[in-house]
């Protein structure tokens, strides 16, 4: 098959290898350069981890690891950094509870950590005396950037044809065949695949999707003391589940480590996005950091702005356009979707070209995802 796939992040990057691995003939556009920093899959870290409160989202971890394990090793570059994620909270909270459930149901082994355990493991993190942590080995981070860049590269190696800073200006699905138009003209497709991040509305104009973009923000503090403390294997990825904050281990990428907020920000236009850190929020990471990590300083040493495109529940939308079987759509992937754009990529390119079947890893999953990441859950009532 001839097929467009449009927006080359996480999702649509997987999707091109996917496809042209299958043998399809794919075009990709994309409107900045590939690995630009104006989508939601830029940067050295992305937190991926079974802990879910969701045991709907642990049992898809278990696919999409193995999504990633293939793409390392096709790469043959390492992608995904092995230190273990460690959430923590006070005694008793819910998140903390689920995250363990979930894990259980799924038989997910973690260990259950006090105070004095997590400091004697991880001596750059304190804990309050109310508080306990769960620790999952499996857990780290993707470098985000570099798994985009490995996708196209292998994917321009199946005869991917890549357009980068080729925005798609309008998609035409009222004809025989769906219409991709950008600077190269209209073309027409068998499939076109769109995974446009936080600019999918604007492709979709007349489809009422329930999707808000927000600005999100990073800060990336220095080191003050004990380095060592730091580095992947003494330090995991965090999340502390009372206030939504987490973090990453030194990435040896960029100085410092970085930290954040989990919330949904303020609703932006992609296209018109203040890519400046707050100092307000500046002054609150570092009051946060100093008291849990007191070898950090105050010194931010990068920030950096970026966006999550939200549907209302978080989950993911992965469907077909009504009226439109051909005209495929995967977003919303939220504050928590890298870690599964690669299982997307595959998902829709498996679904899109009716080849789900000659995938068993995944026949037994399709339905509960198809119907959890349905279109018509995410339409705006409006629709009717
Ligand atoms: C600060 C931050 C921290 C995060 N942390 C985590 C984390 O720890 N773990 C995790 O799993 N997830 C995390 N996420 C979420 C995750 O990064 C996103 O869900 C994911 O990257 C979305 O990927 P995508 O492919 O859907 O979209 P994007 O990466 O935004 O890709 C969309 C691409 O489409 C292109 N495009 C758009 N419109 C057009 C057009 N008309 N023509 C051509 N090209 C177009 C864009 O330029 C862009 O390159 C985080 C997100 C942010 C912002």
């Amino acid at each position: 098959m001839r097929i467009a796939v449009i927006g080359l992040g996480g999702t649509g990057s997987a999707a091109c290898r996917y496809l042209t691995k299958a043998g399809h003939a794919v075009v990709a556009y994309e409107q900045f350069g590939v690995g630009n920093d104006r989508g939601s899959s830029y940067g050295e870290s992305r937190a991926i981890r079974y802990g879910y409160t969701d045991s709907f989202y642990t049992h898809l971890m278990k696919l999409a690891y193995r999504c990633w394990d293939e793409l390392e090793a096709e790469a043959n570059e390492e992608l995904r950094v092995r230190c273990g994620s460690l959430f923590f909270g006070v005694e008793g909270n819910a998140f903390l509870g689920k995250t363990t459930q979930a894990l259980d149901a799924e038989n997910i082994p973690y260990e259950l950590l006090d105070k004095g355990e997590v400091e004697r493991r991880f001596p750059a993190i304190r804990l309050a005396e109310n508080e306990l942590a769960c620790y999952q080995a499996e857990g780290g981070f993707l470098r985000a950037t570099r798994c985009v860049l490995a996708n196209v590269r292998l994917a321009q190696q199946h005869g991917a044809q890549i357009r980068e800073h080729t925005p798609v200006q309008q998609l035409i699905t009222s004809r025989e065949r769906p219409v991709v138009v950008s600077s190269h003209g209209e073309e027409a497709y068998d499939r076109v695949i769109v995974t446009a991040g936080p600019w999918i509305s604007k492709l979709f104009p007349d489809l009422p999707l329930h999707l808000e973009v927000t600005r999100q923000q990073v800060v990336y503090l220095q080191i003050a003391r004990h380095p060592e403390r730091f580095l992947p294997g003494a330090f995991p990825v965090w999340i502390d589940t009372d206030r939504l904050i987490y973090g990453f281990p030194q990435d040896g990428k960029i100085e410092g480590v970085k930290l954040a907020v989990h919330n949904l920000g303020e609703p932006v236009d992609p296209n018109s996005v203040n890519r400046v850190v707050d100092e307000s929020y500046r002054l609150e990471m570092v009051a946060y950091a100093l008291k849990r990590f007191p070898d950090l300083c105050d010194h931010v040493t990068y920030s950096q702005v970026c966006l999550y495109t939200n549907t209302p529940n978080e989950d993911f939308i992965l469907d077909s356009v009504p009226n439109s079987p051909e005209v495929w759509l995967v977003s919303g992937c939220s504050g928590h979707g890298f870690k599964f754009t690669a299982l997307l990529g595959k998902l829709v390119a498996v679904l899109a070209t009716d080849t789900a079947e000659h995938e068993p890893s995944l026949a037994a999953e399709l339905r509960s995802i198809r119907r959890r990441f349905a279109l018509r859950r995410f339409l705006k009532p409006s629709s009717g």
